[in-house]
Formats: structure tokens, sequence, C-alpha cells
């Protein structure tokens, strides 16, 4: 039967389908780009949908006259509006969160620290607090205070008044992802004015090496290790910072305000790198596995490797779960940097495994290290990640990578893949 009315070669039903099949292309193509949470990818994701719509004008020229395909048009364009809509939804909500977010050419600064700090409400009993050195995960409720990480030790004065309000009762956790300055340098000042509240599981946890009146600062036995045992190049920790409930098991299970936490032993930027999951709240603390403000530190004379961090990114994919449109859902405080989700892990995770296939080809073919460095294997990352200047630099971490890749070519094949 003839069709009532006909287009060019197709028909007003079929122009119909075609524009519904490219509207939801572009929705799935979208979904990608979305997510991710930064403004760069937020005006990817728009530029792509105009691209979508010189793509389909382009495609469809020869055979749709110029009416319907001003309709079609104006319904993608009205369509990206509402995207645009929604992403400046997303983003209000998530302005508390994110506050560091900055426009694509700006690299934001590794610690926004104007020497102030600021407690962030994420969800659940969890807030973030950033601006005291690494980012600090805070819960607080009904039996008291629980933080993961200390900040650095000039700023404890300012962390101790941003989490009191938060609880009436003291502070009885610390959790130290790793031993760097950034995470443990607040131990002693902080953990000084907690108190140990003793259930079952930690009656006999603390020994007598630290005072009753300290809080429990927990983390993985070769973080107390390291800092009891000062190596020359170290200068000693004070006794008061050191953990006093070590763990050397792959995970510590805790019950605190009404909440499992599990703690995680993950080698990663360094061998004692630990990652805490706040299992009601449905919040990670990722320490320096995961840090969106540069290239993953690998501390080489801590243990770390860049396969770790891969790893170690891989484990919290598993246990992330985001939420409608991929937005939200469980979030992620990284070591460094801004409230994060599933999606801005995983374009962290992909960096990662993408530089890290890179060198591995580059020394699997003989290239030294001055040869993998002129070939700039980060290149393309670089104007997000990388950085000349100060205590992490691009050329640094293609170096600390190179090593640690290098130094175990024949394990490292097996694991990491996404
Ligand atoms: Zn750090």
């Amino acid at each position: 039967m003839e069709p009532l009315l006909r287009i060019g070669r197709i028909t007003a039903a079929e122009r119909l389908f075609a524009a519904k099949r490219d509207r939801d292309q572009i929705y799935r193509l979208d979904i990608r780009f979305a997510v991710s949470g930064s403004y760069r990818q937020k005006f990817t994701s728009i530029g792509n949908r105009i691209w979508r719509i010189r793509a389909y004008s382009g495609r469809n020229k020869n055979f749709v006259s110029p009416k319907p395909l001003i309709c079609v048009v104006v319904t993608l364009v009205f369509l990206g509006a509402g995207g645009a809509a929604e992403f400046a939804c997303a983003q209000e909500a998530q302005n508390r969160g994110r506050q560091n977010a900055t426009p694509a050419n700006t690299k934001p600064e590794r610690n926004s620290n104007n020497g102030e700090v600021h407690l962030l409400p994420v969800q659940g009993n969890i807030s973030m607090l950033v601006g005291a050195g690494g980012n600090i995960t805070v819960q607080a409720g009904e039996d008291g205070i629980l933080l993961v990480d200390a900040g650095v030790a000039t700023m404890s004065d300012k962390v101790l008044e941003a989490i009191r309000p938060l609880s009436k009762r003291p502070l009885v956790y610390i959790i130290n992802t790793d031993d760097r300055e950034d995470h443990i340098g607040g131990n002693e000042n902080i953990g000084k004015t907690g108190r140990p509240v003793p259930t079952d599981s930690q009656r006999y946890a603390v020994n007598n090496r630290v005072e009753a009146s300290h809080a429990y600062i927990i983390a993985f036995q070769t973080v107390l290790d390291r800092m009891s045992t000062p190596s020359g190049q170290v200068a000693a920790i004070p006794e008061g910072a050191w953990p006093n409930d070590t763990y050397s098991v792959p995970q510590k299970n805790l019950y605190f305000n009404g909440e499992a936490i599990g703690i995680f032993h993950q080698p990663a930027s360094t061998d004692g790198n630990s990652f805490v999951l706040f299992r009601r709240s449905d919040v990670v603390s990722a320490g320096d596995i995961f840090d969106p403000t540069e290239y993953p530190i690998i501390d080489l004379r801590r243990g770390g490797s860049i396969q770790g961090v891969l790893e170690g990114l891989n484990r919290l994919k598993q246990i992330v779960v985001p939420a409608d449109h991929q937005e939200g859902g469980t979030m992620i405080i990284p070591g460094h940097g801004r409230l994060s989700d599933a999606a801005d892990l995983a374009v962290y995770q992909q960096m990662v495994t993408i530089v890290r296939d890179r060198l591995q080809d580059m020394i699997k073919g003989g290239m030294t290290l001055e040869q993998v460095k002129a070939a700039r294997p980060t290149r393309d990352y670089d104007p997000i990640y990388g950085s000349t200047t100060g205590n992490w630099t691009t050329d640094m971490f293609v170096e600390a990578a190179y090593k640690s890749l290098s130094s175990k070519k024949e394990t490292s094949q097996s694991h990491g893949t996404n």
C-alpha cells in the first residue's frame, strides 16, 4: 500500500522512527560522557549532542526535506537543553562536595589550602573535611567520632574545631590509609584528645604503649613498622602518633555509630594502604589509591607500585555502585580533590590502565627510562593530571611507574585488566 505522505525517499513514519532511534542513540552515547562530573566532560557531552545533530543533518540532507529536518534539529536541541538543565540540577546538588571543580583548563590546587578547613556533608553519617592536607573522612553519631586520616599536624586545631559540633561523644577512632605525612601528621594532636570506648572486639587491642586516654589509631601493620622504625631518611615519628590497633589480615571490621565499617588492605601508593567502606552510609574513603587531582603517587621507598594502584582502583570499582543515570550512588572520598562517584573513578581507572599498558609495552620493547620519558607516554593526560612543579611531577610519576613495572616485569602481566 502506498504511504500517505512521502518525504524524499522515506515516509513520515520511517522518519519518526529514525528520529527516535537517533535520540536513543544520543542518549546512550551521552551517558558515557555525562556521568563524569567535571565541567570538561559535561561540555563534551553537550558538544557531542551538537556533533550528532550535525552528523544527522549531513547524512540525511539528500533525501529529507528541510522542514522536517528543522523539526528534528529543534527536537534534538530541546533534548540537549533538557540535558543541560539536568546537569545544572545535578551540579547544584553536588556543589557542596564538589567545590573544587574548576573549568577544564585550570588545574585544581592539590590541597585547596587557604589555611582553612571546610566540612562538607556527604551522605548518611559521613562528612568530608578538606583543607588539612589529605582529605579527612568524618563519621559521627551516638557512639562518638571516627576519622579516616588526620591531615597535616599544623592543621589539627582547625580540624578539632570543625568536628567538635558533630557529636557530644569523644573521638574514638582514627584510621590511617597510609603513612604519608598528609594523612598521619595530625595523629598525635588529634589522637590525644580522644578516648577509647572498648567493645568486646577491641577491649584487648590497645597495648600499654599508649596511655588509656587516647583514640584508637588503626592502620595496616607496615604503617606502624615504618613509623616506629626510623630508617635514617625519615625523621622519627613520636610514639603518640603511632597506630595502636594494627591489622595484618586482608580485612578488619568495625561496628560504630550503628554502621558496619570494613577496612581493607590494598598495597598501592605504599605497601600499607587501606580503604574504608561505610556500608550503611554507602561511602568509601579511598585514601591515595584514588587521587583524581594528579597521577597516582607511587612511593617506591614505601613499597608502592603502579600495578598496586591499578588493582586498588579495580577493587574500588567492584564496590562502588552508581545510582540512576550513573550519577551518585556510592560516594567516594578520594585521598585528595573533590568528592567523587563511580563515573569519576571509572575515568581515572581507565587513565591509569592506559598509562600502565603504554609503559609496559615500552619496557617490553627494551626502552630505557630516558627513552620512555622522551616518548612522553602521558602526553594526552598531562593537561588534566600532569604537573611540572610541586611534590609529584609527571616526570616523577613516569619514573616511579617505570621502575615499579620493570622491577616485577614477570608477574605484572597477569593482573589489572578491567
Ligand atoms: Zn595523600
